[in-house]
């Protein structure tokens, strides 16, 4: 397997990877992250576990920390877009988690809680969005968030996001 710094990864995230005790990419890792920081599109299929969520988390953090922009003047550059709370919880977690050092800000958005925290969020600045799909739609459409700056688009866990009849708010999306 070839290291995380021969995958192209380098700076921060690297650092924050050895932080994080990960010896080496994970297969799907390996096979991802260099065409994701070439800013290639890349339809991933491996089971629970086995590292999709860094696997697109480490690229987009390492492509949009040299540009990190100041305050609310910050467009959202990337979204995450994931079926559950729990999962948008987990990607929320990983970005921030390797992402603490890059100057990126991250925030996560979902439904059955109160809003205001998330739109006072959301109102002070952020580069990378994790929401699911009901809610981001709703900030949608109150003009909370708009992705006019959009360069990066990932549907985590496709195949259950539509099992679980979400295809016409994703297409919204
Ligand atoms: P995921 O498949 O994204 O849900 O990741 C499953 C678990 O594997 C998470 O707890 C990650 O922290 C961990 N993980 C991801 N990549 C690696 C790696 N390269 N080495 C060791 N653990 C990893």
């Amino acid at each position: 397997m070839p290291s995380f710094e021969e995958l192209g990864l380098s700076g921060p995230v690297l650092r924050a990877i050895a932080r994080t005790g990960y010896t080496e990419p994970t297969p799907i890792q390996a096979q991802a992250i260099p065409e994701a920081l070439q800013g290639r599109d890349i339809v991933g299929a491996s089971q629970t576990g086995t590292g999709k969520t860094a696997a697109f988390a480490l690229p987009i953090l390492q492509n949009l920390a040299p540009a990190p922009r100041r305050g609310a003047a910050r467009p959202i550059r990337a979204l995450v877009l994931t079926p559950t709370r729990e999962l948008a919880q987990q990607n929320y977690e990983c970005f921030t988690g390797f992402g603490a050092r890059t100057g990126l800000e991250c925030a996560v958005v979902y439904g059955g809680v109160k809003q205001d925290p998330q739109t006072d969020r959301l109102k002070a600045g952020v580069d990378i969005l994790v929401a699911t799909p009901g809610r981001l739609n709703d900030l949608i459409g109150q003009g909370f968030v708009r992705l006019g700056k959009l360069q990066v688009f990932v549907l985590d866990e496709a195949d259950r996001m539509l099992d679980m009849g979400f295809i016409h708010d994703v297409r919204r999306v």
